[in-house]
């Protein structure tokens, strides 16, 4: 398989593209060396599309070498389109371009004319966003603050300096805007989610997440797979791909990892970053710890010594001298693309629990993707999901000014609204001690116990610091308590108002903390969202669940060790089959306190080390 080239082909459910940065660029000017590395390449991967950058970091690659390029690809039944990085000095934080300096202005428009006379497709990367604090950009700003100035200075600059311009030289030129991960944060620097996408015909999403520990991000691996949805609710059916690079994966299994959210997230198209880091050799250390470790059906989702051997005979994977040449992250991404094809046909279209962000909004800034971490599919969407039985809201509603009688509506139509403690304590003095008279205070309690009912207790392995809640007794009550000692400490809370339940879910002071809570606290919490929901999956935190309109599922494992969950299905006349191995789960009827059935059904299952499994219930 792999020492065939795989020009000829391609996926069956999915595009792949591949960008070349203006250095990988230049380099092609050498023909010799780029059929030399993309034969490389495509003997691992399929490949449709070429992005070919024209500018970054003020250098422009030359309309020869272009040419002679996009000739090349052409010849091979492989499409380009153009790309430009709007930055200055990438190398200097990220130095963007100044868009009060005219000077600079111009360069922006004369790139923009220059790739849309080129090509008939034009990609921004990350960086159309302005991080300049020059005295012309303090002026400009005046009275506003950085996020309202840049917002609009921005919005400005997409009409005039790039959709405007690149129309008016190329009319049939479509225009995209590829948003980096860090969406919670961009309208400080003007990257403008609300009014850019309309202006753009269409966008783009940075899915690679990386390491979660290592690095400044901290991203969990859940958002490679979120981002991509609310992206997607922003400009629906415009969202052309997801984008991952090869940095910061220390494991080839990460690697894979932000490939397969990506197309769970079911992106039409996957863009590698970039085309010189595909021949980045693989090393000793991507072969994770894990590797092997699995004891159920096989190893690892991503099998380091599988994909080895799939690059030749003979090698150790714990001698690289024995490596066959060619043993690359292309090769990676080709091995992770091949084992995701045969299940995405089975998948429909995403569902998951509502969750509102307006735009622009902070507050609890990444926890949606902890939440999802902990077995929750989040939906999160930029327009108040009336329509939704229940919604999960965190802080960053506080954005709008009517969300308290957004929540009330909900609650008297009968349904159900979970609020974070965050935003309870942002809203409580504006209008929501009108549903139910409770305050977060500024007290903590590290609790390491959690009560549900009246007598089952849960350990956590450690301390979890929470904020304490007061409220009036007999009023709303505690459905999870947090233990100290004598005390005790709402961690779920539940009030009644009209015919609806609104829930306060107390979040910890660190959101890994969440990863403390045990099991049975988790499939509580998890119960009081998920209703909608076709199944919960309960066990513990870091194994996530991806839900589809069509009776499928995947869960995904991203702990270093074999993990039991227990599948809860709503449907007892149903049971899930693992698609791959065909495997029909037995299960049993879950019964009440008097032993009648719940309509419910619940099934064992392992998941392996950093893996996942597809089922469809029958
Ligand atoms: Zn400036």
């Amino acid at each position: 398989m792999a020492l065939s080239h795989k020009l000829a082909g391609s996926y069956r459910h999915f595009n792949v593209a591949i960008y070349a940065t203006v250095y990988d660029v230049q380099q092609m000017a050498d023909l010799d060396w780029l059929k030399a590395s993309f034969g490389a390449i495509t003997r691992h991967l399929y490949v449709d599309k070429l992005y070919l950058e024209t500018h970054r970091d003020t250098i422009v690659a030359d309309e020869e070498t272009i040419a002679q390029a996009r000739k090349f690809f052409e010849a091979q039944g492989v499409c380009t389109s153009g790309g430009i990085t709007l930055t200055v000095n990438e190398r200097n934080r990220f130095q963007t371009y100044c868009y009060t300096n005219p000077a600079h202005r111009q360069k922006v428009k004369e790139v923009v004319e220059y790739t849309a006379r080129l090509f008939d497709e034009l990609i921004l990367d990350d960086f159309f966003f302005t991080n300049c604090k020059c005295t012309s950009c303090i002026e400009a700003k005046g009275d506003r603050s950085w996020t309202e100035f840049r917002l609009a200075l921005m919005a400005e600059a997409a009409q005039n300096l790039v959709v405007g311009p690149a129309r008016a030289v190329n009319p049939q030129i479509k225009t995209v805007i590829k948003y980096p991960n860090w969406y919670v944060h961009f309208q400080g620097l003007g990257l403008n989610l609300e009014t850019e996408p309309p202006i753009f015909d269409g966008l783009y999403t940075g899915t690679e997440t990386r390491d979660p520990v290592h690095g400044n991000q901290h991203l969990q691996q859940y958002h490679g797979y979120s981002i991509f949805r609310y992206l997607e609710n922003i400009k629906p059916g415009g969202n052309d791909g997801g984008w991952v690079d090869t940095f910061g994966a220390r494991y080839l299994d990460r690697y894979a990892e932000q490939l397969w959210l990506t197309l769970f997230a079911k992106a039409p198209e996957v863009t590698l970053f970039h085309f010189g880091q595909l021949e980045r050799p693989i090393e000793l250390s991507h072969r994770a710890a894990w590797q092997g470790n699995g004891t159920s059906g096989g190893g690892t989702g991503f099998d380091f010594d599988a994909m080895l051997a799939s690059a030749g005979k003979g090698a150790d994977p714990r001698d690289n001298a024995t490596w066959p040449p060619g043993t690359t992250m292309a090769l990676a991404a080709g091995y992770a693309f091949d084992q995701v094809d045969p299940v995405l046909a089975q998948l429909g279209q995403p569902v998951g629990v509502k969750s509102y962000r307006p735009y622009h909004a902070t507050g609890e800034d990444h926890l949606h993707s902890y939440l999802g971490m902990l077995g929750i599919p989040i939906d999160l969407v930029p327009e108040f999901p009336a329509e939704a039985r229940t919604i999960l809201l965190t802080e960053s509603a506080k954005f709008d000014a009517g969300i308290v009688d957004k929540i009330k509506g909900q609650l008297m139509d009968g349904k159900s609204v979970v609020v974070t403690s965050g935003l309870f304590k942002a809203l409580q003095d504006k209008g929501m001690r009108d549903i139910v008279e409770l305050t977060v205070t500024d007290h903590k309690a590290g609790v390491q116990d959690f009560l549900i009912g009246w007598f089952q207790v849960y350990h956590a392995e450690s301390p979890v610091l929470v904020p304490h809640i007061d409220y009036l007794t007999n009023d709303s009550w505690e459905e999870i308590s947090g233990l100290t000692r004598t005390t005790g400490h709402p961690l779920l809370h539940s009030a009644s108002y009209a015919d609806g339940v609104l829930y306060v879910l107390t979040v910890p002071d660190n959101f890994d903390d969440l990863y403390k809570l045990p099991v049975e606290v988790l499939a509580r919490i998890r119960s009081a969202l998920m209703g909608d929901l076709c199944v919960q999956v309960d066990g513990p935190a870091q194994v996530a669940l991806f839900v589809y309109d069509n009776d499928t599922f995947v869960v995904e494992s991203f702990l270093p060790e074999t993990t039991q969950v227990r599948i809860v299905v709503k449907d007892s006349t149903t049971a899930p089959c693992d698609v791959l191995s065909g495997e029909l789960l037995s299960g049993e009827q879950i019964l009440d306190w008097r032993g009648q059935s719940t309509g419910k059904s619940s099934f064992e299952a392992a998941i392996n080390p950093h893996a996942f499994r597809v089922f469809r219930l029958k």
